[in-house]
């Protein structure tokens, strides 16, 4: 399976620093910015700074440091956050969205992390 890294989308983009974005987090392999239009009191998106188009891409072609300091990060970030249940906090949900059929907007993996009110069920009936 080859998978096709277009390097002008709007998250390769942020990494180049061509555009602003707020961080919240940032290590050597990994990025946590807020969403432009959040969909939750907290609305962070963590991406790695590889090139990687989606969630499958990213767990087959990156390296084990890179996808500990993807994970760690974001769970740093929840913490941050103040939503992590296992640290006192109410809780988040984290999504992936990956190809067509997941309406992905930006084909640079990132990892959703929404939370800071109960978010209903997964997906609407
Ligand atoms: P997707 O639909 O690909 O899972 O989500 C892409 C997310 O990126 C959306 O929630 C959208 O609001 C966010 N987004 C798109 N463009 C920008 C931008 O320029 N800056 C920031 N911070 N977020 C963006």
């Amino acid at each position: 399976m080859t998978y096709s890294y277009d390097d002008q989308n709007i998250f390769a983009r942020i990494l180049r620093g061509e555009i602003p974005n707020k961080t919240v987090m940032e290590t050597e392999h990994t990025l946590a910015f807020h969403d432009i239009r959040p969909h939750a009191p907290h609305h962070v998106l963590v991406i790695p700074k590889g090139p990687y188009v989606n969630y499958d891409h990213f767990s087959a072609e990156a390296s084990a440091d890179e996808i500990v300091d993807f994970h760690r990060t974001a769970a740093a970030v929840c913490a941050l956050l103040g939503v992590s249940p296992g640290k006192g906090g109410a809780g988040y949900r984290a999504i992936a969205n990956s190809g067509p059929d997941s309406n992905q907007e930006v084909p640079h993996y990132h990892l959703h992390i929404l939370g800071g009110r109960n978010l209903g069920a997964l997906l609407p009936h």
